[in-house]
């Protein structure tokens, strides 16, 4: 999780925890084009991987309305380039800042 956008760490904790409770062992997340993506995922044995899946869709679609910096609601901004979900706020100071 080090290196997951701030804003969607308890996004991402409550959907670590859901998708443990239905057998996935470990997965990796990250952040494309503002949206929370999670991959290379470890089942355990009987796993509901269809629930899982079903679980890895969800996160990803809640991700494209919260704020990756600050956890606010969020929409689809471009920033020098980069598509990134923010509010009203973060958008505006990474402008400000001319983030790349
Ligand atoms: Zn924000």
């Amino acid at each position: 999780m080090r290196g997951d956008p701030p804003g969607w760490h308890d996004l991402i904790l409550e959907y670590t925890d859901k998708m443990r409770a239905l057998g996935a062992i470990s997965f990796y997340t990250k952040e494309k084009y503002g949206a929370l993506v999670i991959e290379s995922i470890e089942y355990t044995p009987g796993a509901d991987v269809k629930g899982i899946q079903r679980l890895v869709e969800e996160a990803e679609i809640l991700s494209e309305c919260i704020c990756q910096d600050c956890g606010e609601p969020g929409k689809e901004e471009k920033i020098s380039d980069w598509i990134l979900t923010l509010c009203a706020n973060c958008a505006d100071s990474r402008r400000s800042k001319s983030y790349k």
